[in-house]
This record gives structure tokens, C-alpha cells and sequence, in this order.
């Protein structure tokens, strides 16, 4: 567990998956990034989905930051992307190390809508495939307005990463609160928001901020610690030109104020602080979390 600024925080691993080598890695050839990824017979490479779990030293703040890939899954298309889900993560992590249960969460920053990051807002009711139903209802789902409004209508790029399913209940609900702005101010005490625009349309990344360099959930713009170099990037990018500025920007505030990075797909670690002595960022140490 971490400790930064008023928080308590871990990251629980809410599922294993797979996803295309070469999408993951773009345009790095696969001689590069193979020796150090697990990559099975249809060239698919071993990711976790990590939900990171905030707690308030008062405990009035229990938030969560994404909550991976749900259960939502018809047998054809889990097997397409060797889904498997560990429904329970959240509440066993929120149980052993809090004593606190789902119905205590009160906030979720939804970084975006990617099926792999927010499947588990909802579940099936009863029949799969027919009504969804949300899994933190009092709950408030925070989420950047013009990406909600991408997710509704996505690019022919990208539109097999949103699936209506994941989005219905939130529609329904009201439980969204949306901010708005490139500099978003952050109603959650303690806690900042980066908007990053390379992967998707106004992807929410929220920084705990502590006394010793805070704590990024750095989503998909680093996904694993992997695309720690500036070029790595993923071929899902919508503009992939604008997420090395962003990781660039990301690595200056890890530089001038010892910002450290969580990650959302890396199955080896949950986050990682950097070193920057060399011309490549380099791992200084994993997290404990
Ligand atoms: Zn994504």
C-alpha cells in the first residue's frame, strides 16, 4: 500500500487479457518488444486491467479509477481477447485492505470508455445481452464531458473500443458528473486532473498529490511499463503525435517534482518510479501497491 498526501492507495488487478502485439507496440518492430512480453500463438500479448483504489484518511473519499473489463462478455468475443475477468477483485482489495465494502465507494474517475477500462461500471441484470445495471450506483462516475461525447458517436477508427452495452445504465442513471476544460479543476480535495487527448478524446487522468511527487494513474497513455520510451507507442492512438507530447509532459513533472506513475495494463507491476540519468526513462524502483 501507498501512502500520498491523504490517501491511502493500492492496485488491484481486476482481469487478465490479451491484445495484438503489434497494436500494443505500433510501429517498434516485434524484435524489440517481444523478448520482454508474453506473447502467445495468435501474437497476442499478457495485460492485466488495474482499478486503483483510494482511500481518505478521514475515509470520507473511497474512490476508484477505472474498473477494467466487467463481466460483460459473450463467449465468443472473451475468447477473442482471452478475457479473464476476476469479478470479485474490487471488493476483496476494498475488504482485506480497508475493511470497507463496494457500497462505500463515492467516487470513480472514469478515464475513459474503452471497453478494457470501464466494462465494469455495470453488469447483466439477468439474461446476458439484454439490461445493464450499474455496480456503484451512489457512486459519483467522473468522467470529461467531451469524451462522453466522443464515446456516443466514435471515429471509424476507433468505434470497436466503445461498446453501447458498457454505456446504457450510465445514460440511464445520472450518476455522471462531467468536468470540462483542458485544466480541469478537481473537486475531490487532494486529487488533480491531467486531460489527455492522444489516445482518445479527453481521456481523464487523475494526479494524488503528496509531499513527496504525487501519485498519476497515467491510463493509456503509458498503458504498461513497456512504453516507458517516448516513441513506444500504441497503434489505437488517435493522434499519436499528441501522446509523446503528453508523455513528455508527464516525465518533466516526474523530473522537477518526483511524480510517480500507476499503471493501468502492466501484469508485472502497479506502478513504477522513474529515473531520468539516462537518455531513456528508466525504472528506479516498482511500487509497492
Ligand atoms: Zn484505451
Amino acid at each position: 500500500m501507498l501512502e500520498i498526501g491523504k490517501y491511502k492507495i493500492v492496485s488491484a488487478k481486476t482481469g487478465m487479457f490479451r491484445l495484438d502485439g503489434g497494436a500494443m507496440f505500433g510501429v517498434v518492430p516485434k524484435t524489440l518488444w517481444a523478448p520482454r512480453e508474453d506473447v502467445d500463438d495468435q501474437n497476442r500479448i499478457l495485460l492485466a486491467t488495474r482499478t486503483l483504489i483510494a482511500v481518505s484518511d478521514d475515509r470520507k473519499r473511497v474512490i476508484l479509477v477505472d474498473t477494467g473489463l466487467g463481466t460483460k462478455w459473450p463467449a465468443k468475443e472473451a475468447e477473442r481477447f482471452a478475457i479473464t475477468p476476476d469479478a470479485g477483485a474490487i471488493a476483496r482489495s476494498l475488504a482485506k485492505n480497508f475493511d470497507l465494502s463496494s457500497d462505500d465507494v463515492t467516487d470513480i474517475v472514469v478515464t475513459h470508455l474503452h471497453f478494457d477500462h470501464n466494462g465494469g461500471l455495470t453488469e447483466w441484470v439477468d439474461e446476458p445481452g439484454q439490461e445493464t445495471r450499474l455496480l456503484f450506483p451512489r457512486a459519483r462516475h467522473w468522467i470529461h464531458r467531451r469524451h462522453w461525447e466522443h464515446a456516443q458517436k466514435p471515429s471509424d477508427k476507433d468505434k470497436a473500443s466503445f461498446l453501447s452495452r458498457d454505456m446504457d445504465a450510465l445514460r440511464a442513471d445520472g450518476v455522471l458528473v462531467f468536468v470540462d476544460g483542458d485544466a480541469p479543476a478537481c473537486a475531490i480535495e487532494g486529487v488533480r486532473f491531467f486531460v489527455a487527448d492522444g489516445h482518445t478524446p479527453a481521456q481523464l487522468l487523475p494526479i494524488f498529490d503528496g509531499l513527496d511527487g504525487g501519485l498519476m494513474y497515467v491510463g493509456d497513455v503509458i498503458p504498461t511499463s513497456s512504453h516507458l520510451r517516448v516513441p513506444w507507442l500504441m497503434a489505437y492512438d488517435v493522434e499519436p503525435l499528441r501522446t509523446i507530447e503528453e508523455k513528455k509532459r508527464i516525465y518533466a513533472d516526474c523530473v522537477e517534482a518526483g511524480l510517480q506513475l500507476a499503471f493501468p495494463h502492466d501484469h508485472r507491476m502497479g506502478g513504477a518510479k522513474l529515473d531520468f540519468a539516462s537518455s531513456r526513462p528508466i525504472i528506479a524502483h516498482e511500487l509497492s501497491m
